[in-house]
């Protein structure tokens, strides 16, 4: 009952040339939450986001907001909503922080998008490293200061779904926990996320629901605190502590 999830996706299938990377996945995230997805290296988690992004092709049903979107494209993707933050933090190296955040907003202006698009301003209140750094070459900045970028850019956009690929990847504990906190954030101002995470911990406190992805399939599925204490989560993803 009640509205249809932002995102439902039900039977999702990719294969790259002969050989399937995912087997028929369902998952739904609802209008505001934070959804995570985690599981091993190799299971598929980044291809399950570029098929959602319509980076690539798939099978199976894809619905914004209960409507099906027969063939995903980023351009159509992006028209309603839905930012991807890639896991290589692709940022335009010689352009300065601000530079990049103005091409954030440029691309919903590409995709047909004339509402009032988040200001830097709104970007740089979440992120005052950045506005420190605003005349800085994007390749000089850190690795948490990139993630930061890459997720304000996003945000130019003004998404009200962000798909991030291991946002905590190859950041210190610190950093990593700065920018769990700008997750909460944004699930505050109403942007859902779909989070995939190796951090399975992190994620896992800050997520609402939660897949645990294996080989292409879904392995286990619930509220994301019941799955922090189901004893096979612990023993594959928390080990001990
Ligand atoms: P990681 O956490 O290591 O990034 P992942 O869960 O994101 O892993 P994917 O990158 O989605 O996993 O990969 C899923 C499977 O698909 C893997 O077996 C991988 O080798 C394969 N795969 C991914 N990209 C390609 C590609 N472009 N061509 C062929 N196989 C691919």
């Amino acid at each position: 009952a009640g509205a249809p999830p932002l995102l439902r996706v039900q039977g999702l299938r990719v294969a790259y040339g002969k050989v399937e990377a995912l087997h028929g996945v369902d998952l739904s995230v609802p209008a505001g939450a934070i959804v995570t997805v985690i599981g091993p290296n190799g299971a598929g988690k980044t291809t399950l986001l570029s098929a959602i992004m319509g980076l690539l092709p798939s099978s199976g049903r894809i619905e914004l907001d209960g409507v099906p979107q027969p063939r995903p494209s980023v351009e159509a993707m992006v028209a309603q909503g839905v930012g991807l933050v890639p896991e290589r933090r692709e940022l335009f190296g010689d352009m300065s922080v601000e530079d990049n955040l103005l091409l954030g907003a440029f691309q919903r202006y590409r995709q047909g998008r004339r509402d009032h698009p988040t200001s830097m301003e709104e970007v740089f209140a979440l992120f005052p490293r950045l506005r420190e750094r605003r005349r800085q070459l994007a390749r000089t900045l850190s690795g948490g200061e990139r993630q930061m970028l890459a997720l304000g850019r996003a945000l130019m956009g003004k998404p009200r779904l962000l798909l991030l690929d291991e946002p905590s990847l190859g950041l210190a504990p610190r950093v990593v926990r700065e920018i769990f906190h700008i997750i909460v954030e944004l699930r505050r101002r109403g942007v859902a996320i779909l989070l995939v995470e190796q951090n399975a911990r992190a994620a896992l406190q800050t997520a609402d629901h939660a897949y645990v992805l294996e080989t292409g399939e879904v392995a286990l599925a619930g509220p994301a605190q019941e799955l922090a204490g189901d004893p096979r989560v612990v023993e594959s993803y928390l080990g001990l502590g």
